[in-house]
């Protein structure tokens, strides 16, 4: 692990009616932002809110010398994708991405950049007392495992947006096509060096949480898919094992009626059982075919990028040689 130099810093805050804690935000953070001994640009990104929130953006944007750049997105699209959307606006050798609700503290900002400086790729945070309620942090804790167990990427807190991501990870991320994704995950994929420091964690204080049952069950689909195809490919072996049992039992059926008589099988009830069993077992190998099938299609559709090179070394003899040929994706 090498340090690097970091002279320019990006700031990604996604923004959805968040017009309460704007003004603070934007205090706190330029604050924290001025501690740093380096350029900084606080990227903030309307995800169509309904409040003021784009106006405050753009009002902070057009003061002479504002290091805020305010991206307004046409509609609301979701954390993620605003982030996203934020990325492609930056220019700093690290992006920080945080909440707009103050629930992260931007006083935490300086101490990200001194870790990423050591040398890595990705800084994740994990918050220290959790400020939600029993509801948001169990489901979380079990997606954390489920994640941990299906990616072998092990962090203990995949919810917290406060992250450090140096530049090549984000500009691979950007390189990525699906529509539905969990930047800190795929920001793993991505990354060599990754560490996680504690943070502190406060309480929403204006206005409830953007994430309803519904989104956040969406979000939690998101988290799991957008690593892998394992719930499909456990459709699969489940079908297939349900088959095979299937096929089992309805061969059993038939002998039994065979060897023990008509009346044993119930005049023919239990063959009607057994000819069921062998239906509903190849329906099962059909489902799982599928699966495989829909896992390929899915890795296909999402079009990521195959690799991430990291560094090429070459030996400068060589140097005059044609350059070399880009990898055609
Ligand atoms: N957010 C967004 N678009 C959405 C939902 C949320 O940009 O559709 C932003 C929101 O403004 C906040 C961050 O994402 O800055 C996290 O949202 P929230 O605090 O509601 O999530 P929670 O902390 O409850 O997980
Ligand atoms: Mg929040």
């Amino acid at each position: 692990m090498k340090p690097y130099a970091i002279d320019r810093v990006s700031v990604v805050i996604p923004v959805y009616n968040e017009e309460a804690s704007l003004p603070e935000l934007l205090r706190r953070t330029r604050a924290a932002c001025r501690l740093l001994d380096c350029q900084v640009e606080i990227i903030l990104v309307d995800d169509g809110s309904r409040d003021r929130s784009a106006e405050l953006l753009q009002q902070a944007a057009s003061e002479p010398d504002s290091p805020v750049v305010a991206v307004l997105l046409n509609r609301n699209y979701g954390q993620h994708s605003a982030i996203l959307a934020g990325f492609e606006q930056a220019r700093g050798d690290l992006i920080i991405t945080l909440d707009a609700d103050l629930q992260n503290p931007p006083e935490e900002i300086p101490r990200l950049v001194h870790t990423a400086a050591q040398g890595y790729d990705v800084v994740g945070t994990v918050r220290q007392q959790r400020q939600d309620s029993y509801l948001r942090t169990l489901p979380s804790r079990l997606i954390n495992r489920a994640v941990q167990r299906s990616t072998g990427v092990a962090m203990r807190d995949y919810g917290c947006m406060l992250r450090a991501y140096r530049r090549q990870v984000v500009q691979s991320m950007l390189a990525c096509h699906e529509r539905s994704t969990f930047i800190p995950i795929l920001a793993n994929s991505f990354a060599r060096h990754t560490t996680e420091i504690e943070v502190a964690h406060a309480e929403r204080e204006h206005g409830d949480s953007k994430y309803g049952f519904l989104k956040l069950i969406n979000l939690m689909f998101d988290l799991l898919t957008c690593m892998t195809t394992t719930p499909l490919r456990m459709l699969s072996l489940f079908g297939g094992g349900l088959a095979v049992f299937g096929f089992l039992f309805a061969a059993l059926l038939l002998v039994l009626r065979v060897t023990h008589g008509a009346e044993w099988a119930a005049d023919g009830v239990f063959s009607l059982f057994a000819v069921l069993f062998i239906f509903t077992g190849a329906q099962f190998v059909g489902l799982g075919l599928l699966g495989e099938y829909l896992g390929r299609v899915y890795h296909d559709v999402r079009a990521r990028p195959r690799f991430h090179v990291e560094q090429v070394i070459r030996a400068a003899t060589l140097s005059p040689s044609p350059a070399p040929l880009r990898q055609v994706q």
